[in-house]
């Protein structure tokens, strides 16, 4: 059996440390379904890991209605995503093996698409900012995932190689990030990921939680 020299994990965190995805995706189903539009999933996804740049929820549904949508609206939009995210706890088994992989004294890290802002506020409310050594967000690179460049500004940040990295990820543009910049990569779907092609990943698992940090680096071990 193959013995991984794993050095540091890092985490994705929308739909990975949190589950924001899908308060993201209902808060904007609910105000095209409420103008008599689809929102249309395979669009949709393009975003999910990525930014609003793969696919522009606001401005697809003003094409489609033909003119800006009102203010109050856009301004209940983001209310009610604010509403949906602070309903949702934190993922299984993440806290866990963040504090594991310190206590291993491996670095732990964060590579994410969003802002540093949304992400570290989260982090702060949740009390867990603390556990991370290193936040690589969309403010600190060019460009974001699906491309590498976050990956890449983690490794630097944490001071380890590629090989020596897991990314643990719960979207196709995540997973592809990661192993465009040479990783190891875990897939945790999520309920808007699930049936997401994540065959690039190197692992997949239901939860966190089902394993421990040694079965994690042992699992990876294998051949596939
Ligand atoms: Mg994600």
């Amino acid at each position: 059996m193959t013995s991984l020299l794993i050095r540091a994990l890092i985490f994705d965190f929308d739909g990975l440390i949190l589950e924001t995805e899908e308060p993201i995706y209902r808060s904007w189903k609910e105000v095209y379904e409420a103008h008599g539009v689809q929102l249309p999933f395979e669009l949709w996804v393009k975003t999910v890991g990525s930014s609003n740049q793969a696919f522009h929820p606001q401005l697809h549904l003003e094409e489609r209605l033909g003119g800006p949508l009102p203010q109050d609206v856009i301004d209940r939009r983001v209310a009610r995503r604010v509403e949906l995210v602070l309903a949702e706890p934190l993922r299984p088994g993440v806290v866990d093996l963040a504090k594991a992989a310190r206590a291993a004294a491996m670095k732990v890290g964060i590579a994410s698409s969003s802002s540093r802002d949304w992400v570290k506020n989260h982090l702060e409310r949740l009390g867990i900012v603390d556990l991370f050594d290193c936040l690589r967000c969309r403010d600190d690179v060019e460009h974001v995932k699906p491309e590498p460049d976050l990956y890449l500004a983690s490794l630097d940040c944490l001071g380890v190689a590629a090989t020596e990295a897991v990314a643990i990820e719960d979207s196709p543009n995540g997973v592809i990030a990661a192993k465009r910049a040479g990783l190891r990569c875990v897939a945790v779907a999520n309920r808007i990921t699930a049936g997401l092609d994540l065959s690039q990943a190197d692992l997949r698992l239901t939860s966190l939680a089902d394993v421990t940090l040694p079965q994690l680096i042992e699992k990876l071990g294998r051949p596939r």
